[in-house]
């Protein structure tokens, strides 16, 4: 048996279980031993019977008096007693339900019984112990115990008594780290680590056996990341020259003035695009700070230089909303501008910056094709296989992050050349990701607002001031602004269902014929069609909405000056810097504006975290302490990124991620393609595959 050996070839696991294991993502022996407890329990200590008191838990070690079974009729009840006795003394023991007892356990056999010391009518006893026979080592009993994430169906009991098994059964297993590394850090070998992490002999072992795995992950996932770097900057890219004065005159036509650190961060990506080296950058700024203006000078620079470029959000609403201002705003460079998102492909000429033309998407694609879309905005729908550039040269994100190797590939043109590549993003990326899974990107921060901006006032609102909320949104609307309510949901789940989580249909219905019966209402959530959410955006814009009821579909991006007011329901449920994104919302314009989190949670640790967002307004500060006080998930957006669940943990751990990234660091030093590892250079193509960290 080894590693990859197939859990259908081992023996004990039936087809029940190999179906349930499945359905946990485990199919493989690895899987299997790499599946940790999330906890032990200390059983380690045995009690002599005399000294254990009412209330507590013990775990004994003794012989059983002959086991009897009860049956109460009226309950259907089975009630297995017997008399554990030790050389202090004996105890009474009560098993419900389990009448097979009977026949496992033997009158004057030693066992190890496990369990919590209560009194009933008759006295102190011994409450439904968990047992084990006292012959060989205990694995249920009698030591720490490894306690599993639970599962239905797949319970701790089983997963021990295989994990067991399959770890007594393995021939010898093959290291995976270079020794040395072990060494200098005191951590254990795998097969050392994998017995400790499921049947430690003390704490301190099972902590180091957790650390190894987890520098481990974080240790391949640096060398992917740092391998990934290095070859794309082997890679070449069209040098896209630099025209100071084109650049000059998009800005003095521009109704503002750029910001330094706006300006500082074009210059950056401008310069970098100049190169042959691809520019792989991300392009940090807190909302509002204005990256959609330097995104468009980096692809003005680009169509001048005669190449094209594509433009992808991350929402429908967002790609409607870049194609009208960055279209408009290079459509007077003689270019054409074209939107390729859901249902309506559109294009703006220079002829008609003002205006977008319909567009059938075979003939767009067909323009794309022949390259005289000069710029291509779009959702998702960008990186189809259908979608084919006649000579591409900068690629820009927004709001995603990250771009998998794979989309990226898809985006290419079939010559040698690759495309830069930009990503912008208003969550601030913390120290530990930014060193691990977006150890690939180069970042420049855009650490200032345009001038003027207010600070968003921020508050907590508890139940009882809801009243006085709506009452101080309808003086706002009446002065001419905009107020956004974020609920959690769309709809409920089912009629009837009762939860505490707001939806949009129900505040809807509540705040346009109860509250506010006079103003103009309306919704927009994701599973709205692409023309009507348009047309919603566009009402919204002309300020024909007084109040938008929506999901976090506008949580990013979303421009609308006029708002004012962000009301966010059950804003416990949402991430710091989730809430900070929808704060950015308003106070976009000279207007104070105001952010108001509901929640009706009384739990003081999510109070807490709510009033993270009242001390401060910096989305930097905001998204460490959501990373410490979430995890990294949160940061995934719930998705996986197919990294295991105890490294994504410790991808919150600064020193640990470090340690890996210097060590990662210093083996490519010494051995950039990896020929000395070939077992290493096997992982890092394994990961490459399964990661996703978009
Ligand atoms: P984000 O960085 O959140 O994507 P946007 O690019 O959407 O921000 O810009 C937010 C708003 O600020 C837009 O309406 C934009 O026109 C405006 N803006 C951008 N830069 C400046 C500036 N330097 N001065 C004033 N307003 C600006
Ligand atoms: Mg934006």
């Amino acid at each position: 048996m080894t590693l990859a050996t197939p859990l259908l070839l081992v023996p004990r696991i039936g087809p029940v279980y190999q179906k349930r294991l499945k359905a946990m993502g485990i199919t493989t022996v690895r899987d299997l031993l790499l599946h940790f407890p999330r906890s032990y329990q200390d059983l380690s200590r045995i009690t002599p019977i005399t000294q254990a008191q009412e209330g507590n838990e013990y775990c004994f070690l003794g012989t059983l008096s002959e086991l009897t079974e009860k049956r109460t009729f009226k309950k259907r009840m089975s009630i297995v007693e017997s008399i554990i006795k030790d050389k202090t003394g004996s105890m009474r023991v009560v098993w419900f339900n389990q009448p097979y007892l009977k026949e496992t356990l033997q009158p004057g056999e030693e066992v190890y019984l496990a369990g919590k010391v209560i009194r009933d009518k008759s006295g102190i006893h011994l409450s439904s112990p968990s047992f084990e026979k006292a012959q060989g080592v205990p694995i249920h009993t009698a030591r720490l115990v490894p306690i599993y994430p639970e599962t239905r169906g797949v319970s701790s009991k089983w997963l021990r008594s295989i994990i067991y098994m399959l770890l007594y059964s393995m021939g010898t297993l093959q290291e995976s780290l270079p020794s040395s590394l072990l060494r200098e850090r005191g951590l254990p070998l795998f097969k050392d680590a994998l017995f400790s992490i499921h049947f430690p002999n003390n704490k301190k072992d099972s902590e180091l056996a957790r650390k190894r795995f987890s520098f481990e992950e974080l240790f391949f996932i640096s060398l992917f990341v740092l391998t990934q770097r290095k070859k794309l900057s082997e890679a070449k890219a069209p040098a896209i020259a630099f025209s100071p004065d084109i650049i000059k005159r998009f800005t003095s036509k521009l109704s503002f003035t750029l910001t330094d650190a706006q300006k500082k961060a074009a210059w950056h990506i401008l310069k970098d695009i100049a190169q042959v080296r691809p520019m792989n950058r991300i392009l940090q700024g807190d909302v509002g700070s204005g990256k959609t203006v330097v995104a468009a000078m980096a692809s003005l620079a680009a169509v001048k230089a005669g190449y094209q470029v594509a433009f992808m959000a991350p929402t429908e609403i967002l790609a409607q909303q870049h194609f009208k201002t960055v279209g408009e705003s290079l459509a007077p460079f003689r270019m054409t501008i074209g939107l390729l998102t859901g249902k309506t492909d559109r294009y703006i000429s220079p002829k008609l910056p003002n205006d977008s033309i319909e567009i059938s998407r075979k003939k767009l694609l067909e323009r794309v094709r022949e390259g005289t879309i000069d710029v291509l905005i779009g959702t998702h729908a960008l990186i189809q296989d259908k979608v084919k550039f006649n000579n591409l040269a900068l690629v820009i994100i927004d709001e995603q992050h990250r771009f998998g190797v794979q989309q990226r590939k898809k985006l290419q043109p079939k010559t040698k050349l690759i495309a830069h590549f930009l990503s912008m993003t208003a969550t601030p990326i913390p120290r530990t990701l930014a060193m691990s899974v977006y150890g690939d990107l180069d970042p420049t921060i855009i650490d200032e607002l345009p001038k003027g901006r207010k600070k968003v006032e921020t508050k907590i609102v508890a139940p009882e001031e809801r009243k006085k909320a709506y009452a101080f949104i309808a003086k706002e609307v009446k002065k001419g602004r905009q107020v956004f309510v974020i609920c959690p949901r769309i709809e409920k789940v089912e009629e009837g269902e009762t939860s505490e989580l707001k939806t949009v249909e129900e505040e809807y219905e509540k705040l346009s014929k109860d509250i506010f019966p006079d103003l103009e209402i309306e919704i927009l959530h994701g599973k709205m069609g692409a023309p009507q959410k348009e047309q919603i955006m566009r009402r919204l814009k002309r300020g024909k909405i007084d109040i938008l009821v929506s999901t976090s579909v506008i949580e990013v991006g979303v421009d609308i000056q006029n708002a004012t007011v962000m009301m966010i329901e059950n804003a416990d449920r949402f991430g710091l810097a989730q809430l900070h994104q929808f704060r950015g919302r308003v106070g976009r314009s000279r207007y104070q504006s105001y952010c108001l989190l509901f929640t009706q949670s009384n739990v003081p640790k999510t109070k807490q975290r709510l009033k993270a967002l009242l001390e401060s307004e910096n989305g930097f500060q905001l998204a460490e302490r959501d990373l410490q006080l979430r995890g990294p998930g949160d940061f995934a957006g719930n998705k996986q990124w197919g990294i295991p669940d105890f490294a994504m943990e410790n991808l919150a751990n600064l020193p640990l991620v470090q340690e890996a990234r210097d060590a990662a660091q210093k083996l490519l030093e010494k051995d950039l393609t990896l020929k000395n590892y070939p077992q290493l250079k096997n992982r890092v193509q394994e990961l490459q595959e399964k990661l996703h960290l978009e």
